[in-house]
Protein backbone atom coordinates (compact mmCIF):
# COMPACT_ATOMS: atom_id res chain seq x y z
CA UNK A 1 0.00 0.00 0.00
CA UNK A 2 1.46 3.41 -0.51
CA UNK A 3 3.40 5.68 2.04
CA UNK A 4 0.51 8.08 1.30
CA UNK A 5 -2.55 6.48 1.84
CA UNK A 6 -1.53 5.30 5.45
CA UNK A 7 -0.18 8.56 5.62
CA UNK A 8 -3.72 9.84 5.43
CA UNK A 9 -5.80 7.30 6.73
CA UNK A 10 -3.45 7.30 10.39
CA UNK A 11 -4.07 11.48 9.90
CA UNK A 12 -8.18 10.73 10.29
CA UNK A 13 -7.68 8.28 12.37
CA UNK A 14 -5.39 10.70 14.85
CA UNK A 15 -7.41 13.50 14.22
CA UNK A 16 -11.07 11.80 15.68
CA UNK A 17 -9.16 10.02 18.45
CA UNK A 18 -11.62 10.94 20.82
CA UNK A 19 -14.61 9.57 19.09
CA UNK A 20 -12.67 6.90 18.49
CA UNK A 21 -11.34 6.58 22.08
CA UNK A 22 -14.84 7.38 23.19
CA UNK A 23 -16.47 4.54 21.36
CA UNK A 24 -14.91 2.54 24.02
CA UNK A 25 -14.97 5.08 27.28
CA UNK A 26 -15.89 8.37 28.38
CA UNK A 27 -12.80 10.65 27.49
CA UNK A 28 -12.75 14.94 27.66
CA UNK A 29 -13.06 15.95 24.23
CA UNK A 30 -9.81 17.44 22.36
CA UNK A 31 -9.35 21.09 21.04
CA UNK A 32 -9.04 21.59 17.21
CA UNK A 33 -4.79 22.19 18.15
CA UNK A 34 -4.88 18.96 20.21
CA UNK A 35 -6.64 17.09 17.56
CA UNK A 36 -4.26 18.27 14.74
CA UNK A 37 -0.65 17.23 17.28
CA UNK A 38 -2.40 13.68 17.72
CA UNK A 39 -2.97 13.12 14.22
CA UNK A 40 0.39 14.80 13.25
CA UNK A 41 2.09 12.30 15.73
CA UNK A 42 -0.51 9.25 13.94
CA UNK A 43 0.75 10.43 10.53
CA UNK A 44 4.23 9.71 11.51
CA UNK A 45 3.95 6.62 13.44
CA UNK A 46 1.69 5.22 10.11
CA UNK A 47 5.16 5.66 8.03
CA UNK A 48 6.97 3.44 10.60
CA UNK A 49 6.38 0.16 9.89
CA UNK A 50 7.73 0.48 6.29
CA UNK A 51 10.82 2.58 7.67
CA UNK A 52 11.59 -0.41 9.44
CA UNK A 53 10.85 -3.09 6.67
CA UNK A 54 11.16 -1.44 3.77
CA UNK A 55 8.65 -2.33 1.17
CA UNK A 56 11.68 -3.50 -1.24
CA UNK A 57 10.11 -6.96 -2.07
CA UNK A 58 6.72 -8.26 -2.12
CA UNK A 59 7.30 -10.25 0.80
CA UNK A 60 9.01 -7.05 2.93
CA UNK A 61 6.58 -8.24 5.71
CA UNK A 62 7.99 -9.90 8.90
CA UNK A 63 7.69 -9.33 12.27
CA UNK A 64 7.14 -5.53 12.48
CA UNK A 65 4.45 -6.44 9.94
CA UNK A 66 2.26 -8.76 11.91
CA UNK A 67 -0.44 -9.27 13.42
CA UNK A 68 1.49 -10.06 17.09
CA UNK A 69 3.14 -6.24 16.19
CA UNK A 70 -0.16 -4.99 15.78
CA UNK A 71 -1.79 -6.43 19.30
CA UNK A 72 1.29 -5.49 21.15
CA UNK A 73 0.61 -1.95 19.54
CA UNK A 74 -2.82 -2.17 20.65
CA UNK A 75 -1.88 -3.26 23.83
CA UNK A 76 0.57 -0.17 24.74
CA UNK A 77 -1.92 1.77 22.97
CA UNK A 78 -4.87 1.28 25.66
CA UNK A 79 -1.94 1.69 28.30
CA UNK A 80 -0.62 4.91 27.69
CA UNK A 81 -4.32 6.13 26.65
CA UNK A 82 -5.18 5.14 30.59
CA UNK A 83 -2.16 6.79 31.51
CA UNK A 84 -3.38 10.21 29.60
CA UNK A 85 -0.02 9.90 27.64
CA UNK A 86 -1.77 10.73 24.04
CA UNK A 87 0.72 11.66 21.81
CA UNK A 88 2.39 8.44 22.16
CA UNK A 89 -0.65 6.59 22.16
CA UNK A 90 -1.48 8.32 18.93
CA UNK A 91 1.74 7.28 17.60
CA UNK A 92 1.40 3.62 17.89
CA UNK A 93 -2.14 3.78 16.86
CA UNK A 94 -0.75 5.29 13.67
CA UNK A 95 1.22 2.48 13.88
CA UNK A 96 -1.45 0.30 14.29
CA UNK A 97 -3.31 1.58 11.54
CA UNK A 98 -0.61 0.91 9.07
CA UNK A 99 -0.49 -2.79 9.65
CA UNK A 100 -4.89 -2.58 9.73
CA UNK A 101 -4.99 -1.39 6.17
CA UNK A 102 -1.75 -3.77 5.39
CA UNK A 103 -4.40 -7.02 6.89
CA UNK A 104 -6.61 -5.76 4.10
CA UNK A 105 -4.37 -6.15 0.98
CA UNK A 106 -3.73 -9.61 -0.96
CA UNK A 107 -0.80 -10.49 0.93
CA UNK A 108 -2.31 -9.99 4.45
CA UNK A 109 -0.25 -9.98 7.70
CA UNK A 110 2.32 -12.84 8.91
CA UNK A 111 0.76 -13.99 12.25
CA UNK A 112 4.23 -14.08 13.69
ZN1 LIG B 1 3.67 -1.72 5.12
Amino acid sequence: MRRETHFLFAFLVGFFLTEIIGFFESIATFSFKERVANAIFCSFGSLLPDVIEVPEKRKHRKFFHSVTTLLIMLFFSIYFIKNNELRIASFLIGYASHLFLDFFTAFKLPLI
